[in-house]
């Protein structure tokens, strides 16, 4: 489980991150994670082992992280705050899903044929 609070660099933006139990942040109430781009904060949930019928909730974080992070790359490219409407594809759930699932496969392919 990762616990260690450590920093990213989005663009340029230093974005901390924490994890944290949800009795610690009322905000993770029924959220896994979440990006306060006013704070310029990452944080994700540690999960109570005995709540998930799953073995390995360390993948479930990576898989928050990785959500909340491409939504920091959203806000500090500017296009998340020019959106509209509120379901704009900036903001879309789905698709930071997309690419928060993706990235790593896509990565890993630039790095295959050496596209970086
Ligand atoms: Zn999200």
């Amino acid at each position: 489980m990762l616990t260690k609070p450590t920093k990213v660099n989005v663009m340029g933006t230093e974005i901390r991150v924490e994890f944290r139990k949800e009795a610690e942040d009322p905000k993770l109430k029924g959220l896994s994670g979440y990006y306060d781009c006013t704070e310029n904060l990452i944080v994700v949930k540690i999960f109570e082992p005995d709540a998930y019928a799953l073995g390995n909730l360390e993948v479930l974080q990576k898989g928050c992280l990785r959500h909340e992070i491409i939504h920091a790359f959203l806000f500090e490219s500017g296009v998340e705050a020019c959106s509209n409407p509120p379901d704009a594809w900036a903001t879309n759930e789905e698709m930071v899903d997309w690419f928060a699932i993706q990235s790593p496969k896509i990565f890993k392919a630039f790095q295959e044929v050496g596209a970086f």
